[in-house]
């Protein structure tokens, strides 16, 4: 395949981070997430792996240097860790870093053939550490297997951060609990505001709690210290001083981090999303379909035009969903 020039869009940021939604199917029904009774998509309708494993490495060959995987649950795809060893060939090889974010709830299971295939380091959601609280949020979760599965995470070397989503009156009380576990267990934390994607039944401004009031209430218990890591997402990070800690915040509402955004996402259906807050979005399945890798090359320069400047959900806009598709299709 002729070399094509590296991915830079119209804003000039340049694309270096792919996310890739492996499956919109979920194990669990995650509250802010999922509806209840959700439809997932026919299998006809979904990128193979061989697909998928095609596309990521366009983006590679194009200066792609960091690939998430995530979902709806990754894990449950079958045969999914064949997708993760066949990207993992890759690192050192134009990707430098192949990661994935998981419910946790079959790693025990899949590990240690996540860290042989090159895997460095994993998210690991986590909402409470109450077995009745956990089950609450995630409909029917159980705790003892994501435990299980971020203790078998560390013991295949890989280096966690549990993914913990604020939610007023649900875990709001066990945000410092959660930093301290965090802590004593060696690992990171980063705690996400609830963002408005696609319908789900209960009113997702009730639990809404902005990471502000939060990160007072963590500096009166911890000694926190600015890290100046940045991902080129909406992250900010922190430090716990005298611990290997690091604690992230994610705040799409009250910050804006649109200026340096490099990622992209794919969707289980091949459609390559420019921004999480916008329909802006190419047809990665038609193009490779039927016009093979020099077609998805046209179709990802003309996603570079379109890629928009900014986001624009707002805290206004109260419950209704700012896009309609669920975190779960976009791939979180
Ligand atoms: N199933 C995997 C998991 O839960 O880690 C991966 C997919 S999930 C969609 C990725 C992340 O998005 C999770 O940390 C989840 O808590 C978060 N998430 C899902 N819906 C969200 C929403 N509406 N607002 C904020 N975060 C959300
Ligand atoms: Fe599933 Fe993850 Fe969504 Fe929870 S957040 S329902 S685990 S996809």
């Amino acid at each position: 395949m002729a070399c094509a020039p590296t991915l830079i869009d119209v804003h000039g940021r340049r694309i270096s981070y792919l996310r890739i939604s492996v499956t919109d199917r979920c194990d669990l029904r995650c509250r802010y997430c999922m509806a209840e009774e959700m439809t997932f998509l026919p299998r006809s309708e979904i990128l193979s792996l061989e697909e998928m494993a095609l596309i990521a490495e366009r983006f590679i060959a194009r200066g792609t240097t960091k690939i998430r995987l995530t979902g709806g649950e990754p894990l449950v795809r079958r045969d999914m860790i064949d997708l993760v060893r066949r990207l993992g060939d890759s690192i050192g090889n134009g990707l430098d870093e192949l990661t994935m974010t998981s419910n946790g709830t079959r790693l025990a299971h899949h590990a240690v053939a996540l860290a042989d295939a090159g895997m460095r380091r994993i998210n690991i959601s986590l909402d409470s550490r109450d077995p009745e609280t956990f089950r609450h949020i995630t409909r029917h979760g159980d705790i003892a297997r994501v435990l299980e599965g971020v203790a078998a995470a560390q013991a295949a070397g890989l280096r966690v951060k549990i993914n913990m989503v604020a939610l007023r009156g649900l875990n709001d009380r066990e945000i410092a609990p959660m930093l301290r576990w965090c802590v004593d267990q060696d690992l990171d934390l980063t705690l996400i505001e609830t963002m408005p994607l696609g319908a789900v039944e209960a009113d997702r401004a009730d639990h809404f709690l902005p990471l502000t009031d939060v990160l007072a209430d963590l500096r009166e218990q911890f000694d926190l210290e600015r890290d100046d890591h940045r991902s080129g997402g909406p992250a900010r990070y922190w430090r716990v001083k005298g611990s290997g800690t690091r604690l992230g915040l994610i705040s799409p509402l009250t910050a804006n981090f649109c200026d340096g955004c490099n990622r992209v996402r794919l969707t289980t259906e091949g459609k390559l999303y420019l921004c999480l807050g916008h329909e802006a979005h190419v047809d990665l399945k038609q193009a490779i379909r039927e016009g093979g890798l020099a077609a998805v090359d046209e179709a990802l320069d003309a996603a570079l035009n379109i890629k928009p400047r900014r986001h624009d959900f707002s805290v206004e806009r109260g419950s209704a969903p700012a896009v309609t598709r669920h975190m779960s299709v976009t791939g979180g």
